[in-house]
This record gives C-alpha cells, sequence and structure tokens, in this order.
C-alpha cells in the first residue's frame, strides 16, 4: 500500500515536521519510504535513532546499527538525529540504589544535550527485562527508546509552535498487541500550554503485509541491515530480549565475548531472560543460521558501515534470507 492513506482529520501533508522512529530495521525503512512515496519534501524529513547502548561499548545490540542509520539518512539525503540514555542499556541494567541515567539528545545544530538524572527515587534493576507487553518491567522499550524519544521532542525548541508528525513502523502482523495500535493519534509529546507544540502519531503500516515491506524496500533498491542477510527475521537488538532459541545460538556464534558477558549477568541476577530456560540452554538447543559468513559477521560487529546503501542498477537486488523467517522480536 502506497497511496495516501486518510483518516477522519488528518492530512498527511499538513505538518511542518516529519519524525521517522528509525531503527535500521526493514519495517521503519518501510515507513520512511512511505513518506517519499507521498512526496514528502526530504527537507522536513528527520530519522530519529534512539541508541541502546548510548555512546558506550556495544553491549547490546549490533555494532553496525549506528552508522547503517547514518549511511542510510546519507544516502537518501535527509537528516538523522540520534538520542540516548547515558551508558545505555547496561548502565540501566546494573542499576543499583541510584537514580535512572540522564537522557541525551542532538540539538539542531548536532550539539548534543542532556537532561534529568537529578531528581527522583533511587531504585535498584538489576535484572534484565522481561517478555511482557507491561513495559514496567520490559524496560528496554519504555527506558531506552520511548521516553528517550519523548523526553527529545518535549525539550527540543525546534518543534513548539509547528506541526509535527511522529511516524512509526509497528505492524499487526508481528503481534497482536501491534495490531491494537492506533494508526493515528496524538503523541505524549503533544502539548497545548504554554506554547503550542502540535504533535501526532501515524503508523501507517500497521495493516501492511511483510511483503509490502519488502516490496517498496526493493522499490527503492534499498541494501538491508546486515543481520537480514545473515537469517534474521527482524532487525532488533543482537541480544533482544524476545529472540528465540535460533536468534541467541546465531548471536552466541557471531559475538562469544559479549554472550559471555551476558550469560554470566544472567547467572549472577538469578532470573533468566527467557521464562522458561537459562540463556546458556536457550543457546544449546538452538540452530545457528547457515547464511551467517564471515563477511557478513565482520560487517555487523563493525562500526563503519562502508557498503551503498542504494543497490546500484548494475547489481541485483535480492531477497535477504531473513525474509519471511522466525517472526519473533516485538510485542
Ligand atoms: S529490540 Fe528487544 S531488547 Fe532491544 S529494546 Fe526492543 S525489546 Fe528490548
Amino acid at each position: 500500500m502506497t497511496a495516501t492513506q486518510t483518516y477522519p482529520d488528518f492530512d498527511l501533508h499538513s505538518y511542518d515536521k516529519y519524525i521517522v522512529s528509525f531503527s535500521g530495521g526493514k519495517d521503519s525503512t518501510a515507513t520512511f519510504l512511505y513518506l517519499l512515496d507521498n512526496g514528502i519534501p526530504k527537507e522536513k524529513i528527520e530519522l530519529w535513532h534512539q541508541d541502546i547502548d548510548g555512546r558506550d561499548r556495544t553491549f547490546f545490540d549490533w555494532e553496525i546499527t549506528p552508522d547503517y542509520c547514518r549511511r542510510f539518512a546519507e544516502a537518501f539525503g535527509v537528516k538523522i538525529y540520534f538520542q540516548w540514555k547515558e551508558g545505555g542499556f547496561k548502565r540501566e541494567l546494573l542499576r543499583e540504589n541510584s537514580r535512572t541515567a540522564p537522557t541525551c539528545f542532538e540539538e539542531s545544530d548536532f550539539t548534543i544535550s542532556k537532561i534529568g538524572g537529578t531528581k527522583g527515587g533511587l531504585g535498584t534493576r538489576r535484572k534484565f527485562p522481561q517478555q511482557s507487553t507491561d513495559l514496567s518491567v520490559r524496560w528496554c522499550s519504555s527506558y531506552l527508546k520511548i521516553d528517550v524519544c519523548t523526553a527529545a521532542i518535549r525539550n527540543l525548541k525546534r518543534f513548539r509552535g509547528i506541526r509535527t508528525l511522529v511516524l512509526s513502523g509497528e505492524r499487526g502482523e508481528e503481534s497482536a498487541a501491534r495490531a491494537n495500535y492506533a494508526i493515528f493519534e496524538p503523541d505524549r509529546a503533544n502539548w497545548y500550554g504554554k506554547f503550542i507544540r502540535h504533535v501526532d502519531r501515524h503508523r501507517p503500516i500497521r495493516d501492511w503485509k511483510e511483503a509490502q515491506v519488502w516490496a517498496i524496500i526493493e522499490k527503492y533498491r534499498v541494501r538491508v541491515h546486515p543481520c537480514y542477510y545473515m537469517g534474521w527475521g527482524r532487525c532488533s537488538c543482537k541480544f533482544c530480549i524476545f529472540g528465540n532459541k535460533n536468534q541467541f545460538a546465531s548471536a552466541a556464534r557471531i559475538s562469544p565475548v559479549q554472550i559471555a558477558e551476558v550469560i554470566s549477568l544472567e547467572d549472577e541476577f538469578k532470573c533468566t531472560i527467557n521464562r522458561s530456560c537459562s540463556l546458556r540452554k536457550l543457546i544449546d538447543s538452538g540452530k545457528v543460521y547457515e547464511n551467517i559468513t564471515k563477511e557478513l559477521a565482520e560487517l555487523a560487529t563493525s562500526y563503519n558501515y562502508d557498503l551503498p546503501i542504494i543497490i546500484p542498477e548494475t547489481e541485483l537486488w535480492l531477497l535477504p534470507a531473513g525474509a519471511f523467517g522466525e517472526n519473533c522480536g516485538a510485542m
């Protein structure tokens, strides 16, 4: 579906700014391409990426993801801004009798602003996020993504007095909870107080099938994140808490040192990521994806993405091995 979708009182073209919540995965890619398909000027579009590990040593995510996102934005001639929680996933995971860390975000000129972290109660985490729709226990989604994004919009002066549309790529096909998300609604950052900050939320691909997602990616000849070529069906964190046995076995093969640290923390916390068994057992029972090559594994775990994002006409666009594969990793 690439035609403009209409909803009561909703005009896709009526906004001053469009923020695409951009993970680097296929659904956020399709969401961005949907804006291009509908003729939204590139200068009005911003990609926003919440860095799961912050600016610290990579602990939970793919090393390549931030640079892949940066190169994607460059290839399409749009701006990208990063937001993160100081210390990222690991600092929040290890939080003990202390406040949650400040939130950082890039201003228009890419200088970094920092808010929070000085008030509020002390708390202890020391437990991996739990597989649940309840965001208070699945804290990675709320603390490292949703709240960080909202805090940045609320504190960036450039969104005052204008109409902003935030677009995200949740699809109903992925989970029952996502199927019930509103396609259009006021965003949490919407505010009519001392000044006006009009912010709406749009989930344009909620009802898209996976085939439509790949079709628009093929149309724009996008080279997707390397995890898809290795066999992942979703581009989430490398060690996403929703990963199944094959995903964890594959991630463990690619990043043995990091997974050892995650396993040892799981032992230390005496609380497993997967409700039914330990990470060690899960990995042992899984099958490593056959399409993992040395080159792809090195690319996914490096910090510099140097392949063309838009595949030249002289090269075939190929559906990656992970397309229409295992759909785990969403709630
Ligand atoms: S991708 Fe998985 S682990 Fe990462 S923030 Fe989302 S739910 Fe948490």
